[in-house]
């Protein structure tokens, strides 16, 4: 601390450096540089050392407060930075790695369960349930799954549980979820059934389709290649056949429109278990864009004719007696009606969201969505068909 004199009190114009990384930082309150101590109304006038201490140090303690300030919320913002960059990445990496659950729900089928969520990102769209069943000689896969990516994850833990050949992959029908992972069972060189209708439009649709889960939902560029899919490597199922895994039958069988253009299903005889694909889901609402909705549900009343015990959907829990299916029934007939009584009384889509949901589908998830998602096309589809 300079001594207080004449001598060593005077103004000087040439401002320290430290004042002027304040003025940079944006402290303005100082007024002259640091030792000048000086009267501000009185320049010749020295200021006692009292005065200095606790008036400029005062000053000083607070710069430097501020600077502390500063360099706290400096360092907490790299600090969330990199906080929130390694928790993207951590986060991405789960999902990449994440392995695939197989679980052999009855004996000899094995299920990866599909949650009953959106498709985003990090799901990258493996939503629906995909089945392998396996007999003395062979494996049938039952849906792909919703990339080549998927679809070589699923087989690999497939290999675990078993070795045969993947002779035999029905798909239930063209929708991303459960056939875009057909490229794998391509290269698998397995006997893949089919609707040709459903394969037409999957080739047609597939790529504008692909387009729009990579860009809207973030899903994986490489999902797909449609290229490497021709119709030489499809056998089309027309009515029903019955392929043999081994001292295991398999029915395989066409329903025609419902869900689709052409809902594919399997029976296994050995366990009385329908696959069903996405002719049944249970715990959310049934997608239903591309459906017609009356012979869906004389599909779901007529068709699964065999007597059977399980029911695996394609989207929620394994179904063990009839009251499930209604998950599926009361839904189609809700929305049924819903689109009759828009027709006759004018009503627009947004009043049929006003519409009193019956007290046994509110507990569906995924409602309003899959109602902005069909509707409008539903209705056309009732006027030209049903109504006019
Ligand atoms: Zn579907």
């Amino acid at each position: 601390m300079p001594p207080i004199t004449d001598n060593t009190v005077h103004k000087t114009e040439k401002k320290s450096h430290f004042f002027l990384l304040l003025n940079t930082i944006g402290t303005k309150s100082i007024s002259g540089g640091i030792g000048i101590i000086i009267d501000s109304k009185n320049d010749k006038k020295p200021r006692s050392f009292t005065e200095f201490l606790f008036s400029d140090n005062l000053i000083v303690f607070c710069i430097i407060l501020k600077i502390y300030f500063f360099m706290i919320t400096l360092i907490f913002k790299i600090f969330k930075n990199v906080f929130f960059s390694i928790f993207l990445f951590v986060n991405i990496s789960i999902a990449d790695n994440s392995r695939l659950t197989l679980n052999e729900i009855l004996p000899g089928i094995f299920l990866y369960s599909g949650k009953n969520v959106q498709p985003n990102s990090l799901n990258q769209g493996s939503i629906a349930n995909k089945i392998a069943v396996e007999g003395e000689k062979y494996i049938l896969v039952f849906d792909t799954g919703p990339s080549k990516k998927f679809a070589k994850k699923f087989i690999n833990e497939l290999r675990k549980f078993s070795k045969k050949p993947i002779k035999y992959v029905v798909i239930s029908h063209r929708h991303f979820d459960h056939a875009f992972g057909i490229e794998a069972y391509i290269e698998e060189k397995s006997i893949i059934f089919m609707d040709k209708n459903e394969f037409n439009y999957f080739k047609k649709e597939g790529p504008a389709i692909n387009k729009l889960l990579i860009n809207n939902l973030g899903f994986d560029r490489d999902n797909i290649n449609f290229d490497s899919i021709n119709k030489e490597k499809i056998t089309f199922i027309v009515n029903n056949t019955e392929i043999d895994l081994g001292n295991r039958k398999i029915l395989i069988k066409n329903l025609g429109r419902a869900h689709t253009l052409g809902d594919i299903v399997s029976y296994d005889y050995k366990t009385n278990t329908y696959l069903t694909g996405d002719l049944i889901f249970t715990g959310r609402a049934a997608a239903f864009s591309d459906a017609d909705i009356p012979l869906w549900i004389e599909a779901i009343e007529k068709k699964l004719d065999k007597p059977w015990k399980f029911i695996i959907p394609g989207h929620g829990e394994i179904i063990k007696n009839t009251s499930k299916i209604k998950d599926t029934k009361s839904w189609l007939y809700f929305i049924d009606k819903a689109i009759k009584k828009s027709a006759l009384q004018g009503d627009m889509i947004s009043e049929i969201f006003e519409y009193s949901i019956p007290h046994d589908i509110q507990h569906l998830k995924m409602k309003k969505l899959t109602l902005r998602q069909g509707l409008k096309r539903q209705m056309y589809l009732y006027k030209k068909k049903y109504i006019e």
